[in-house]
């Protein structure tokens, strides 16, 4: 492995100072706003992954779980009738999924072109190292118009922008972010039209906060009116729930611990639970047939990672018990957390591990 780690820019001392000169000046920005920038900044200026970063991913974990996203692609491929395609990644952090799924991909007879979308420059050039021929975009708007897209989303929706909306006594409010001298902190701005709740949960205890990204839903939107067009699915793995819900998901993790999503903008990894509810009917608004949300330690249960992880211990004796412990953890440990939705033309066949 030739991998050498990617230099960490000093952090941009003016992020927060920026943000607070904003505030001062046009009042407090909405929750989506800070998070947006806050992400913007923490993923240009460092590579968050691994051991030695803020968190670790399901494709950092182990090359199986790459590799089996790649089975799920070429099978899904194959069984459509080995069209023109295009394997598509959406936020692919170091490139350590698509290395995987490219390889087990190869042997299995698929060989597209690779489109990456990232707007991170320094995790670019950590995808270069691991996967030279890629196309970079810095939206889907770009991706290629013919052929099939088959698309993959590990952990790329919850980085996202959400908007919170916080019940009232007397409704809903835009939750926003001020600033106090140097402290960030959440408050309560203008009412928001009550239509814009959906109708089950208007009427939430008083402090109740609903989560919606018009991001990810445009995103979704977006992928799946091409998908419908042009064929193809799309794959996405993410920490959620099948929602619309209630609940204050959003997280800053740094270090592998929990922060204070307010504190400190751009230097902590702003998350929130994806709703996979409202993008699968998103996709469905937008002519894609969905499936799913189901468990990550069902679809990779599916796709044979038992076989799998037998395999590769027999091969490779002395590292035997580091693979039953990584199965374990993606299995067990982020199982049951992590969900699949999976979306695909109409007439496309019905993805592994999203059937009866
Ligand atoms: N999929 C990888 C990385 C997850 S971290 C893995 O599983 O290891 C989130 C990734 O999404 C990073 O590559 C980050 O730079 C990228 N990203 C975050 N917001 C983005 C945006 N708005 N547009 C494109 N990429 C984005």
């Amino acid at each position: 492995m030739t991998e050498t780690a990617p230099p960490t820019p000093a952090a941009d001392p003016a992020l927060p100072e920026r943000l607070a000169r904003a505030i001062a000046l046009a009042g407090p920005v909405s929750v989506s706003q800070f998070m947006a920038a806050a992400n913007a900044h923490y993923y240009a200026t460092r590579d968050p992954l691994g051991a030695r970063g803020d968190f670790v991913t399901a494709p950092e974990i182990s090359q199986m779980f790459g590799e089996l996203i790649g089975l799920w692609c070429a099978d899904l491929w194959d069984r459509a009738g080995r069209p023109d395609a295009t394997l598509v990644e959406l936020g692919p952090g170091r490139g350590t999924l698509a290395a995987d799924a490219l390889r087990a991909m190869g042997q299995a007879g698929f060989a597209p072109p690779v489109h990456f979308v990232e707007t991170s420059p320094l995790l670019r050039a950590a995808q270069g190292q691991r996967v030279p021929d890629a196309t970079w975009h810095d939206g889907v708007d770009t991706l290629p118009t013919t052929g099939a897209l088959i698309v993959v989303a590990n952990e790329f929706f919850d980085a996202l922008p959400i908007r919170q909306l916080i019940r009232r006594e007397e409704g809903w409010h835009e939750r926003l972010v001020a600033c106090q001298d140097t402290l960030f902190l959440p408050v309560a701005g203008k009412p928001v039209p009550d239509a814009i709740i959906p109708d089950g949960l208007r009427d939430a205890a008083p402090g109740s906060v609903l989560e919606v990204s018009p991001a990810a839903v445009a995103t979704m939107r977006a992928l799946a009116t091409r998908i419908a067009a042009q064929g193809g699915a799309l794959v996405a793995i993410d920490y959620g729930h099948d929602g619309p819900a209630l609940g204050d998901t959003l997280q800053a993790v740094r270090g592998h611990g929990f922060a204070n999503p307010f504190e400190a903008p751009g230097e902590h990894d702003l998350s929130a639970h994806v709703d996979f509810g409202t993008l699968a009917a998103a996709a469905q608004a937008a002519g894609a047939v969905a499936w799913g949300p189901i468990a990550q330690r069902d679809l990779l249960g599916q796709l044979g990672i038992d076989q799998r992880t037998a395999s590769l211990a027999r091969r490779h004796p002395t590292r035997a018990d580091a693979l039953f412990a990584d199965r374990h953890r993606l299995m067990d440990a982020m199982g049951t957390l992590f969900r699949a939705l999976a979306i695909a033309a109409p007439g496309w066949p019905t993805p592994a591990g999203f059937g009866e």
